[in-house]
């Protein structure tokens, strides 16, 4: 199917995943108002494309301090935003408790703050410094407040790229099995996928079709499995190396593909709100979060400054109907 679609002119696509929008969302397109906090930048992978780490010892490095995520959520609140998206390096040295207790200050300070944290690769990590098996690290997590799971790190779920782009960080396999066990213990999370990576020595793409659709096969496979996934996300590697046209294709093909996940995310973070505002022509239901902070991509360079209301009209100017979301 797969090979298919990927022979199909653009325009064919487009029709095809408008259609499955529709019949799937009608006129409703989601968002939420979500704000991106960093725990810490220190991480010890250090992923070839990432901009955001750094050492212990650089002056830079933070680990965020309760008063300030405190400050960070009023704000938050104050802008009528529901929900956090906390993620962080793979620090050394925090372990389990330090989750906890964040958590925990979150929930009883914010009770309705909802807590979406820590990617496949995080979790993995805290229960190996905590020496906990993960599902018991799961379980303790849960208990302390964490709701659903972000689906970063997944970048492509091919070894080959893997190995190349980060060696440090969590394998496919492994990335894989942790979504299963959160999904198994009751924590929903989103499926995402990056595409557009640079071979920096050959100075050209490195994922191939092929491997964005054996990306494509394994999160279909694993929500046959588990129905965990809640959305699925589409992002280009920054600074693009891909056309815009390429996006689309890749999206289109992703909802048509994913038939057993009901939501599909546009990207204002990397296509900013024209982008994603043409993604809903390609079959994307849901815009995101207004960006109010987003350490990782701007440290690349980019920086989208989104509000609530640009989402909306962009809603709104293709006579779809905006409706807020967790
Ligand atoms: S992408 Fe994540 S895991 Fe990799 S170096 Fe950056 S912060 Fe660390």
């Amino acid at each position: 199917m797969l090979e298919k679609l990927l022979k199909l002119p653009l325009h064919k696509l487009m029709n095809l995943a408008i259609k499955e929008r529709k019949k799937r969302w009608g006129n409703i397109i989601t968002y939420t108002i979500e704000r991106n906090i960093n725990y810490t930048n220190i991480c010890k992978a250090k992923c070839k494309f990432c901009y955001f780490w750094v050492n212990k010892k650089d002056k830079r490095a933070f680990i965020l301090d309760f008063s300030e995520l405190e400050r960070k959520i009023k704000e938050l609140i104050s802008v009528g935003g529901v929900k956090i998206l906390l993620q962080g390096g793979l620090h050394p040295d925090l372990d389990i408790k330090y989750f906890e207790e964040m958590f925990s200050f979150i929930k009883k300070k914010f009770p309705n703050i909802y807590i979406h944290a820590l990617s496949p690769t995080e979790i993995l990590h805290i229960s190996k410094v905590s020496k906990l098996s993960l599902k018991e690290t799961i379980i303790r997590l849960k208990q302390a407040g964490l709701q659903s799971v972000p689906g970063g790190g997944a970048e492509i779920l091919v070894d080959r790229i893997r190995n190349y782009l980060s060696p440090n960080k969590i394998s496919a396999k492994d990335w894989l099995y942790v979504m299963q066990t959160l999904h198994e213990l009751g924590i929903p999370s989103t499926a995402t996928m990056v595409i557009g990576f640079e071979d920096f020595e050959n100075n050209q793409i490195l994922d191939t079709w092929e491997d964005r659709f054996e990306h494509l096969r394994k999160i279909k496979e694993l929500q046959n499995k588990t129905g965990g996934f809640t959305r699925f996300i589409l992002w280009t590697y920054q600074p693009q190396k891909i056309t815009f046209a390429e996006y689309l294709k890749m999206l289109a093909i992703a909802r048509l593909y994913l038939d057993n996940i009901n939501s599909i995310q546009a990207s204002i973070v990397t296509q900013g709100v024209q982008g994603a505002q043409t993604a809903l022509l390609f079959g994307a239901n849901d815009m995101g979060s207004p960006i109010i902070e987003e350490n990782v991509v701007s440290s690349a360079g980019i920086k989208f400054k989104v509000s609530k209301e640009d989402i909306i009209r962009a809603i709104r100017e293709l006579g779809c109907i905006p409706q807020m979301r967790i």
